[in-house]
């Protein structure tokens, strides 16, 4: 672990706005206070950008524009790897800030640290891989080039859970396509993305390429930027109450927008299935982020026949996870971000033993300071429990039996959400079949953890639009033009 103290990595960080280049207070001067989920105590005070900060910070990516498409490929490809590797010499600093703010283990941060980091690596690939095409016109008199050029200014607004790399996925192919950016990190954790700033422009990101926006006031600035019409562009990640609602401000000045939303993720174990993977996979699928991830495992449905034995060694190990605050040594369960984070838990938990679940294990708060809540295994719950089909985002893991593959796809499907579903069978025919009429955008196949900044990340139905990551992940950044050609 780096030397430097929980004081010491805070005052390191800029609190201003970042705009043009410059770190800049807000207009009217005001700020808003940092906390620390496991304290509840103010870490710092970061400026408050009112919505003339914003139009600053729009018209800075604005006249950045032009220039900034003109920029070599390989030259913005160098800069993202310059920053990738600043991202890795400083994870140990980055971590514990990251922590301090979010409530995450300081192990799961530096995990998100290098996950962040490679979605910089990957996309200096990509940056000198944009390809086009020329091709003789059916009735071969004509010809036809196709070009690839970046979409424009971009409006990318990032959740508190991964404060970091929610940041980079978007960043990474932003930068790699030639675009330029206004980004408004979450209120509760905007010291990573200054952070981030801060390395970009160290790694030699020109400047009005990348402006950031700290505020209280997120709808209050963002709205006048998305009807402003010079953003060509809105990448969200967030809730999908949120998404919709930007969907709609988009659809006044026709935005392109990418909309990574809410997950509501079944988990899957067949008898057939190797039981210690699927406990493993389970705890890091229910447990990573402290279950405040869109990817967590919402919903545990374990063929009959196998359901003691996995509700029993699932609930051993939820037992035995260490609680306390993030930056302590060997803790796995964190705070949860806030107090109403704590009550939405509660609440889920209450109806659903309201309704005949049982409390294997946790399923109460703990005494404060900090947005505590147990490691919880409930089982038999019932299909009509809220949390089979409200997001949790906590470390509640439900459990349902199924007898048969129909049901148990059919319970799966049963949710306006379609990001990530996971199996657990060895059987390679029914691991194809469950895996095609699952409805998502991702399935972890005897596997609990899908992210990997090499694979095209996304959901379908009300989890979202478009994908990040992979080889795909620039297009949503690029627009595609044709140039019809006589000859
Ligand atoms: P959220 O409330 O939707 O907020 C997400 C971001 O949107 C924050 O920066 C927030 O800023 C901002 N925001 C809120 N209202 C806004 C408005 N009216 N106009 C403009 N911006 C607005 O979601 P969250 O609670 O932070 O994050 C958790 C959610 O994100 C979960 O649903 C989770 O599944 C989803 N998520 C999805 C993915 C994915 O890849 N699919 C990844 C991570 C998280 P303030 O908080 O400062 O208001």
């Amino acid at each position: 672990m780096s030397s430097i103290s929980e004081a010491g990595v805070v005052t390191s960080v800029g609190k201003e706005l970042f705009i043009g280049g410059k770190w800049v207070p807000a207009t009217d001067g005001k700020t808003f206070p940092v906390l620390d989920p496991s304290t509840g105590e103010a870490l710092c005070e970061v400026a408050d950008a009112s919505p003339a900060d914003g139009v600053s910070a729009l018209d800075a990516a604005v006249a950045a524009q032009a220039d900034w498409a003109n920029v070599a490929p390989r030259e913005r490809g160098e800069i993202l790897r310059r920053a990738y590797e600043l991202l890795i010499k400083r994870a140990d600093e980055l971590a514990l800030l990251m922590t301090l703010e979010m409530g995450k283990p300081l192990a799961e941060s530096k995990g998100e640290i290098t996950y962040a980091a490679e979605f910089f690596r990957w996309f200096a690939e990509e940056a000198v891989r944009i390809d086009g095409g020329y091709a003789v016109a059916p009735n071969g008199s004509g010809r036809f080039l196709v070009t690839k050029q970046p979409v424009g200014p971009c409006l990318l607004i990032t959740p508190w859970n991964f404060p970091m790399a929610m940041g980079t996925r978007k960043i990474g192919p932003a930068v790699a396509a030639g675009c330029t950016m206004v980004i408004k990190p979450a209120a509760q954790t905007p010291l990573s993305m200054l952070a981030l700033a801060a390395i970009l422009a160290e790694a030699g990101l020109p400047e009005g390429v990348l402006n950031v926006l700290t505020t209280s006031d997120s709808g209050g600035v963002m709205e006048p930027l998305i009807r402003d019409g010079r953003a060509r562009k809105l990448s969200f990640t967030g809730s999908t109450g949120v998404g919709r609602k930007l969907l709609e401000q988009c659809a006044d000045k026709v935005l392109r927008t990418s909309m990574e939303l809410g997950g509501n993720a079944p988990f899957l174990v067949f008898e057939d299935a190797d039981l210690d993977a699927a406990i493993d996979g389970a705890m890091t699928a229910k447990m990573r982020n402290i279950g405040e991830a869109c990817t967590a495992a919402n919903r545990f449905y374990v063929q009959r026949g196998i359901v003691d034995e996995f509700s029993r060694r699932l609930t051993e190990r939820m037992e035995a996870l260490p609680m306390g605050r993030g930056t302590e040594e060997g803790v796995v369960v964190g705070p949860l971000i806030d107090e109403a984070a704590v009550e939405k838990v509660s609440g889920l938990v209450a109806d659903a033993t309201e309704r005949g679940a049982r409390v294997l294990t946790g399923g109460s708060t703990v005494d404060g300071p900090g947005n505590f809540y147990q490691a919880t295994v409930l089982t038999d719950v019932p299909k009509d429990a809220r949390l089979a089909s409200e997001e949790i985002f906590g470390p509640v893991a439900p459990i349902t039996p199924f007898d048969s593959e129909d049901e148990a796809i059919a319970a799966a499907n049963d949710t306006e959400f379609g990001l990530v579903s996971y199996v657990y069978t060895s059987d390679l025919k029914r691991a194809l079949r469950v895996s095609e009429r699952l409805e998502a955008g991702m399935i972890g196949l005897n596997q609990g953890l899908v992210s990997n900044p090499a694979a095209p990340f996304g959901g379908i139905k009300q989890s979202g639009l478009g994908r990040e990551g992979g080889s795909v992940g620039i297009d949503e950044f690029l627009e595609t033009k044709y140039i019809a050609v006589a000859l």
